[in-house]
């Protein structure tokens, strides 16, 4: 086993799960967040708890963050007590949040300015695949970075993909994420539409998850749909946030208006932020 000492920002739905995997592959892992009840599991199961940011990039050869957006992170690779508040040239940085490739750009030159390393690692995958080590891993940064990362990456996911310089990894992650808001919402418009003309949502479902329709985050969301039940798997505000991210970037395809719009009216006319995507349903019902 390496004698890496790993860091890791960030204990929220995704980052407990896949800092869990690194603890049981016996690497040596530091833990912060910023609200200090979430790092109690995970000290449980062997990660040592650090005072703030500065001692964790100080005492860590690898700072992994998993934030909730672009203001997070940047708040968190601050110069003044965050993970570039010290001098540790040489380190590498990873963040596998989901942010703008301008924002990845913005922290990868930040760190060239502290000597230090950076590589965004965004991943496709939700709390099951994060748990399970098998994400989609999507790196941008230079290839002597992610290679120092792979062996990292190969614990938390089933695959690693270098895509390019800083900025493709999220470039790639914003459009997954696309296709994941179309799959959602389309997804919830058919049982809809089944269900208004007399089709069970159990037959309808059937009907798709057995044809050739039927594909991995449908299955995944169809205990959801037929129980009425949403509880958190990736947060409905997040895939707001990231259509908006893809509308800055560029996309401005004939679905991605009304995409955006649907979800965003999902949160925040039916308040439905904090629910899972697919509670995307319970909006539409209603309009
Ligand atoms: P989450 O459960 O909401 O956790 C967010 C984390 O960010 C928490 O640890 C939170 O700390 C921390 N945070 C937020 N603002 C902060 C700040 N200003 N300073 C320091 N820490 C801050 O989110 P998640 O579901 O794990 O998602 C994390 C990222 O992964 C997001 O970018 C999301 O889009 C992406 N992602 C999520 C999924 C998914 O299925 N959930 C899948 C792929 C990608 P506190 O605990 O103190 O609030």
């Amino acid at each position: 086993m390496s004698n890496l000492k790993i860091g890791w920002a960030g204990l929220g739905n995704m980052g407990t799960a896949m800092a869990a995997n690194l603890i049981k592959a016996g690497y040596d892992v530091r833990v912060f967040n910023r609200s200090k009840d979430k790092e109690k599991d995970l000290i449980e199961a062997g990660a040592q708890s650090v005072k703030d940011l500065t001692e964790l990039v100080h005492s860590c050869d690898i700072v992994f963050t998993m934030l909730s957006d672009d203001n997070a992170v940047k708040e968190v690779y601050n110069e003044t007590n965050g993970l570039l508040s010290g001098e540790n040239p040489g380190k590498l940085l990873i963040d596998m949040s989901t942010v703008a490739p301008e924002t990845s750009k913005y922290l990868s030159a930040l760190c060239e300015k502290h000597k230090m390393n950076f590589i965004e690692a965004p991943v496709s995958g939700s709390v099951k695949p994060a748990q399970d080590g098998t994400l989609i891993i999507l790196v941008g940064g230079t290839t002597e970075s992610y290679e120092k990362a792979k062996s990292l990456f190969d614990v938390l996911g089933k695959l690693s993909l270098y895509l390019g310089g800083a900025g493709a990894g999220s470039s790639a992650k914003l459009a997954i994420n696309y296709l994941l808001g179309i799959n959602i919402q389309a997804l919830a418009e058919t049982v809809l539409f089944a269900e208004q003309n007399g089709i069970s949502k159990e037959n309808m479902l059937a009907i798709i998850n057995e044809g050739a329709c039927g594909n991995g985050i449908i299955r995944l969301k169809t205990p959801s749909v037929i129980n009425d039940s949403y509880p958190v798997a990736f947060a409905l505000k997040y895939i707001v946030k990231d259509l908006k991210l893809a509308k800055e970037a560029g996309l401005s395809s004939p679905l991605s208006a009304p995409l955006l719009n649907t979800f965003s009216a999902a949160m925040n006319e039916s308040g439905l932020g904090d629910q899972d995507l697919m509670a995307v349903i319970k909006h539409l019902e209603k309009v």
